[in-house]
């Protein structure tokens, strides 16, 4: 798909995909507006889809205003995708987990949620709010069109031509539909999920929600190898959603989907492009930590590690200015990104340490020793969780 690091993709595949996933948006697209402080974004692609759906009608010899009325009408059905996703958004709000931006992709809508909502019950209304809302479509549409004296069919549904009402109300219908299906990577498939959260663990919940996804899968595939080839190709979509979700699982239990702030350290020193490494040298003899953000007001220049210092140490003295001797290439973490995506960005960039930024201001420092003690210190607390619980329940 040609994005940054992608760690797992969620919800429905004909509605939307909600992303947990590190702070980079998509490369080519572009703000079109925003709604309830969320960013809208379009894909390029998206337009590439409008242009093939006006071609192909043009193509076929059908009228200018045939082929426009056509590419409106997907239009229309990316504007209830955008709806879709802004209830799964605001219901995710009302639980304090922010939104980042919704992007609009031929595949539908991609969001990209700040974490993902660790208490069933919470993991559940968000789910169903994304299809509530096509509900919600479908009703206004029926009893729209009962006003105006039009009786609403579902199985009117033509590609081109037909009422635009009716064409809209059925593909309303089925987004919902499909999204209810109880699998990854659909919004049912978390609707389970959350069910299953509250008499199991949230790791084992997702394994038996994967598994069944998986069988209806396979149900697909048997039904499409006979019926219709297009059901082959979701049963082969929905196999795969329910293998990745059942593999993120892992990591995210270790992790806890926890976001970077929370993981951070807030008390550490930084220096300034014009001090003397002879001041470094004294931070880190009073133990402060082994790598320095270089900063400018809140402003982020540079990172000088332990390296970068005994280096520049060894070659010009404790006279030698901070500015010489830091890098100036490294990489940064988004205090709301997931902790597993800036441990990724760490391991591929070979660093220790990363300076953590919110909306371009220094706002923490992550540290690999500082992220293994706090994993071992929850480790502790785990198991001294279970060495307790049986004593509770005497
Ligand atoms: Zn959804």
């Amino acid at each position: 798909m040609g994005c940054g690091t992608v760690l797992s993709l969620r919800y429905g595949p004909d509605g939307d995909r909600t992303e947990i996933t590190k702070g980079k948006r998509m490369r080519w697209s572009w703000k079109i507006g925003s709604l309830a402080g969320i960013g809208i974004y379009v894909h390029a692609t998206f337009f590439l889809l409008i242009l093939f759906i006006l071609f192909v009608n043009l193509h076929e010899g059908k009228s200018l205003e045939t082929a426009a009325a056509g590419a409106i009408f997907v239009v229309a059905i990316f504007g209830c995708i955008v709806l879709h996703e802004l209830g799964h958004a605001l219901a995710a709000r009302h639980y304090g987990i922010r939104t980042r931006d919704i992007t609009l992709l031929p595949i539908g809508g991609l969001s990209r949620l700040e974490r993902i909502p660790e208490v069933p019950s919470q993991e559940l209304w968000v789910a169903l709010a994304g299809p509530a809302v096509n509900a919600i479509i479908v009703a206004a549409i029926f009893a729209g069109s009962l006003l105006i004296g039009f009786r609403p069919q579902l199985r009117d549904f033509r590609w081109a031509g037909g009422s635009f009402l009716n064409n809209l109300m059925v593909v309303n219908f089925w987004l919902l539909a499909f999204n209810l299906i109880p699998a990854f990577p659909m919004d049912g498939g978390r609707v389970l999920r959350a069910i299953l959260a509250r008499r199991m663990e949230y790791a084992r919940a997702t394994l038996v929600a994967a598994r069944v996804g998986q069988a209806i899968a396979f149900v697909f595939g048997l039904v499409g190898l006979f019926r219709d080839p297009f059901l082959v190709f979701i049963a082969l979509f929905v196999w795969m959603g329910a293998e990745q979700e059942a593999a993120t699982v892992q990591v995210h239990s270790s992790l806890g989907g926890m976001p970077v702030q929370q993981a951070m350290l807030t008390n550490f020193r930084t220096v300034q492009p014009d001090d003397p490494l002879s001041k470094v040298v004294e931070q880190v003899l009073d133990g402060w930590q082994q790598d320095f953000p270089v900063v400018f007001g809140d402003h982020v220049l540079g990172m000088l590690t332990r390296e970068n210092l005994t280096r520049a140490l060894a070659q010009g003295g404790t006279e030698t200015p901070v500015r010489a001797a830091m890098n100036r290439e490294f990489p940064t973490a988004d205090s709301h990104e997931m902790l597993e995506s800036a441990l990724t960005t760490m391991r591929n960039s070979k660093s220790r340490s990363m300076p953590v930024v919110d909306d371009g201001a220094l706002v923490g420092l992550l540290t690999l020793d500082h992220v293994g003690e706090l994993l071992t210190i929850r480790s502790a607390l785990r198991q001294a969780q279970h060495a307790t619980r049986p004593a509770q329940r005497t």
